[in-house]
């Protein structure tokens, strides 16, 4: 049984089918990640280039120009010194094998060649990847299998357990008032409040009160920007291709440039209590729903709500942990594109939301699935 692979037809690759991708030279973005290294490319890491190995908690990883810049492998005009033996992490990338108990692939939108709708296809590319890895991928679907079936059988006794299906169906069914901060707030309200939040039967209040809404996104943008640790901040590639990263210090948000060498030079400063959430025009709203509706079938969004769950006790329903974390990534994004428009005077249109999109956040061990 254990030796059996998994059929990678099983694999869903729905929300890859028509898109392309490709990689413009300049742009290095995902090389300001820490590849982990696999056991069986060790090997060549070790013999070859045995200094740019570090350990990472259990893991080996590749290490950063000055411990904070990109990989030690990206020259200066940005091109991989060792593309042919690049790890695994860096030939997938920007598609995640998210599994849980099935496998799915996601693309990632912090990748700028993800949004120019050219090059390779996404789809073909995520067969061809899963074929390379399916033992590792087969293994890492029965051992998450195992942890969601124990996960689910919780939720159940717990008496909080709702169909995944039924929750996504939902949220699709009141798709476009999600884009409505009056609607988002009064779910967010709801799910703090009522036994078992039903979408359907929420109206918004004609006089909201924005503070708290303005108050919560702030806490949640500003809650990935509190690491003093470059490599744990938000990076955001502009339209120059310059590397952006955002950190909060003492009560202010930092701008500051990161270049190819791993120097860092501050840019600009913002109070973040003058930065609130958008008003979208027809376009903007437009962009966001589809990003809403590509997020409500992610497997990762799910995931994020069930451990949100998990680290409640089990004692809030699942609908309403699941439609409060979808609210709260919203004017999660929405606040970021405000503050992205503050220090670069993007504007809070379409483009911007859709720059807010590949506005992403490393973290030191990025892994191959
Ligand atoms: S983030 Fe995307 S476009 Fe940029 S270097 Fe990586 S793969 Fe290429
Ligand atoms: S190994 Fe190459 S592709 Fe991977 S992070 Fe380093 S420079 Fe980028």
């Amino acid at each position: 049984m254990n030796n059996v692979v998994m059929n990678l037809d099983a694999i869903d690759v729905s929300e890859l089918i028509g898109k392309k991708i490709i990689c413009p030279r300049e742009c290095g973005l995902c090389c300001l990640c820490q590849p982990e290294i696999l056991p069986e490319e060790r090997n060549y890491f070790r013999t070859k280039h045995s200094r740019s190995l570090v350990k990472s908690n259990d893991h080996f990883a590749l290490a950063m120009k000055k411990g904070r810049g990109s990989c030690v492998f990206l020259d200066n005009e940005r091109r991989c010194s060792i593309y042919d033996n690049r790890p695994t992490y860096c030939k997938q990338f920007p598609i995640h094998f998210h599994v849980s108990d099935r496998i799915k692939a996601e693309l990632d939108l912090s990748c700028r060649g993800a949004w120019y709708n050219d090059g390779i296809s996404a789809e073909t590319e995520a067969k061809e990847l899963a074929s390379r890895s399916s033992m590792r991928l087969t293994s890492a679907l029965r051992e998450a299998t195992s942890v969601y079936n124990e996960f689910f059988d919780l939720c159940k006794e717990a008496g909080v357990y709702a169909e995944r299906t039924e929750l996504r169906s939902s949220v699709s069914e009141n798709l476009t008032k999600f884009t409505d901060l009056n609607y988002i707030a009064k779910v967010m309200d709801s799910s703090l409040e009522e036994p078992c939040v039903s979408l359907n039967e929420i109206t918004p209040d004609a006089k909201m009160n924005m503070d708290e809404l303005n108050e919560a996104a702030m806490e949640a943008a500003l809650g990935s920007m509190q690491s003093n640790d470059p490599l744990n901040v938000p990076v955001y590639c502009d339209k120059e291709w310059k590397w952006n990263l955002f950190m909060v210090k003492k009560n202010v948000i930092e701008w500051s440039t990161l270049d190819n060498n791993g120097d860092i030079f501050v840019k600009g400063t913002a109070d973040p209590n003058e930065i609130s959430l958008p008003s979208l025009d027809a376009d903007a709203k437009s962009v966001l729903q589809n990003y809403i509706s590509t997020l409500n079938q992610r497997d990762s969004m799910m995931g994020s709500a069930f451990h949100t769950l998990d680290s409640l006790d089990y004692e809030d329903d699942m609908s309403n942990v699941y439609y409060g974390s979808l609210s709260v990534a919203i004017i999660d994004l929405m606040w970021r594109s405000s503050m992205i428009n503050t220090f670069f005077k993007t504007g809070t249109g379409a483009e911007s939301i859709k720059k807010q999109l590949s506005f992403t956040i490393w973290t030191v061990l990025m892994r191959p699935l």
